[in-house]
């Protein structure tokens, strides 16, 4: 059997070296490193690939976020709805624009925002909601919108764990992640389902304004050369990590669904663990791509199944440990304990195992078996 890792990227690679290696060579042949043709390109085969009017490529996918609330014209003072269970960028840009961010509870089922701990949080400062589409599962987006139409909020989709989901809504339409709020944000960090081989990002949304104010921001504030109207950032996807993505993007839905098996997989192998609840998904089988494969071990054994796996050479994570209302610089006298009922609880039982594209079925095996042995099914 292979080396069980996390994340296998050097086995992805081959598939796709010739592609990429000489896409790489192009680039650096032609020297066009920073805005060349490769960024235009695959800024409009992702635009095709979502549906989505405009892609604007940044640096990353906490700039992604951060550069979106700037385009929205958020100011200081004014409240941001996101979920308490997700990675740190996404509150951590609100506090750095000195909006407010106000952390809400999480569904217990599916990881994501709990619309209804949406509703209770929203005050007259309330300017916008971030659903995190946690894991690779699309969030409530039928009642995140709703609840924006109502109260007159922008949405904000933190899509870096989701690229490539599809959303259904209850009329039967369907969208792709990202594409639903006023913008949508993502990044191309190696691990992600669409990775680079270094840092990337990108933006998305169908609103033409929008997309003008954000192109000028990425780019100092200019509009015009050397005219700057808005205080703004440097933040490019580069061109070698365009041509690397444009040489992985046509294979996306297949790495998707690759997870997809191997999740299919895991999820039969645990089925009659009495401790352990596998991920579920609501609705349409597309509406998860499975980020990260994302258990949670009922029994009190979640840490020291972390030490077996291990000591067995099975690589695993934690996502996420602690809750951001708890983390120092997350504090907030205006948080109560009984508001975090879900993610309190998450943050000691969620285990996530290895997930990637070039998983193999013996893996797979030893895994669960390892997982179903050390927990005890009964
Ligand atoms: C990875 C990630 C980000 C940040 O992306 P970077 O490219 O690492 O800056 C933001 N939000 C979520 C939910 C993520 O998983």
């Amino acid at each position: 059997m292979k080396k069980i890792q996390m994340v296998d990227l050097q086995g992805q690679y081959q598939a796709i070296k010739e592609q990429v290696n000489q896409s790489l060579t192009e680039v650096i042949e032609s020297a066009a490193f920073v805005n060349g043709p490769q960024v235009h390109k695959f800024q409009e085969e992702l635009e095709n690939y979502l549906g989505a009017k405009h892609v604007i490529p940044c640096a990353n996918g906490t700039d992604a976020l951060q550069i979106a609330m700037m385009g929205l014209g958020l100011k200081p003072g004014d409240e941001v709805i996101t979920a308490d269970f997700t990675f740190a960028a996404t509150v951590e840009v609100i506090a750095l624009l000195q909006l407010t961010p106000v952390l809400v509870d999480v569904e217990k089922d599916t990881f994501n925002i709990d619309p209804e701990a949406i509703k209770k949080a929203i005050t007259p400062k309330t300017k916008a909601i971030v659903p995190v589409h946690l894991f690779g599962q699309a969030a409530n987006m039928d009642a995140i919108m709703e609840i924006a139409k109502e109260h007159n909020l922008y949405v904000i989709e933190d899509n870096a764990q989701g690229i490539g989901a599809n959303y259904h809504f209850k009329d039967g339409s369907s969208i792709k992640t990202g594409v639903i709020g006023d913008v949508g944000t993502t990044s191309f960090f190696p691990s992600k389902n669409l990775g680079c081989y270094g840092d990337g990002g990108a933006i998305f949304t169908n609103n033409d304004e929008l997309a003008y104010m954000i192109r000028g921001i990425v780019n100092h504030g200019m509009y015009e050369r050397y005219h700057h109207d808005v205080v703004g950032v440097n933040s490019r996807l580069d061109s070698m990590q365009a041509a690397i993505l444009r040489a992985k993007l046509p294979n996306l839905d297949a790495y998707n669904n690759a997870r997809k098996k191997a999740a299919e997989r895991y999820t039969a192998a645990f089925k009659d663990n009495k401790h352990i609840i596998t991920p579920v998904i609501l609705g349409e089988e597309d509406t998860h791509v499975f980020h990260q494969y994302t258990l949670r071990i009922t029994n009190g054994k979640r840490d020291a199944l972390v030490k077996h796996l291990q000591e067995n050479a099975i690589p695993c994570g934690v996502y996420y440990p602690i809750p951001l209302h708890l983390q120092k610089a997350y504090k907030d006298e205006r948080y109560k304990e009984e508001n975090f009922e879900v993610t309190n609880l998450l943050v000691k039982e969620v285990i996530s195992l290895p997930m990637h594209t070039e998983l193999e079925e013996e893996q797979i095996a030893f895994i669960t078996k390892t997982v179903n042995d050390f927990v005890g099914e009964s």
